[in-house]
């Protein structure tokens, strides 16, 4: 295992740029695995990038992730709240509470995510989550199904 990788522009040496991921509703994010877990540490730690005006994909499961904003800015809702993201800025989200981020339309939000290695697949908002979710009129304006 390479024990250092030079950083160059939001990339790694060596670490590819990969699609976010296999289906799903989002637009114009990309992944990279900057590690993958060993048996010490069960854990992927990825860095994200959207670009500006692009979103994560809603979604909601029982693992959690622990993000650090390295790049940019934007907003993300988690848990039925809307936050100002800047640079540097730490997120939890809980099991099971609702996820999404969104670059700013004049700057990309990069940020990077650690995961359990072991973990479920993501849930997608039914119509009814959507419905719930939209009660709050400053939700259903941010949220992009
Ligand atoms: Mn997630």
């Amino acid at each position: 295992m390479k024990l250092v990788r030079h950083f160059k522009n939001f990339g790694w040496d060596d670490v590819a740029v990969l699609a976010y991921k296999e289906g799903g509703p989002y637009k114009g994010v990309t992944r990279q695995i900057l590690f993958e877990g060993v048996e010490a540490l069960p854990c992927q730690w990825r860095y994200f990038e959207v670009e500006p005006g692009g979103h994560s994909t809603l979604e909601r499961h029982e693992h959690v992730h622990n993000v650090l904003i390295l790049r940019g800015r934007g907003q993300c809702l988690v848990d039925h709240h809307i936050h100002d993201l800047a640079e540097h800025d730490l997120i939890h989200v809980p099991p099971l509470s609702w996820h999404q981020f969104r670059a700013a339309m004049d700057a990309p939000l990069g940020f990077l995510c650690l995961v359990s290695d072991e973990r479920d697949r993501p849930q997608l908002p039914t119509d009814d989550d959507i419905a719930e979710l939209s009660r709050d009129a400053s939700i259903k304006e941010f949220i992009r199904p």
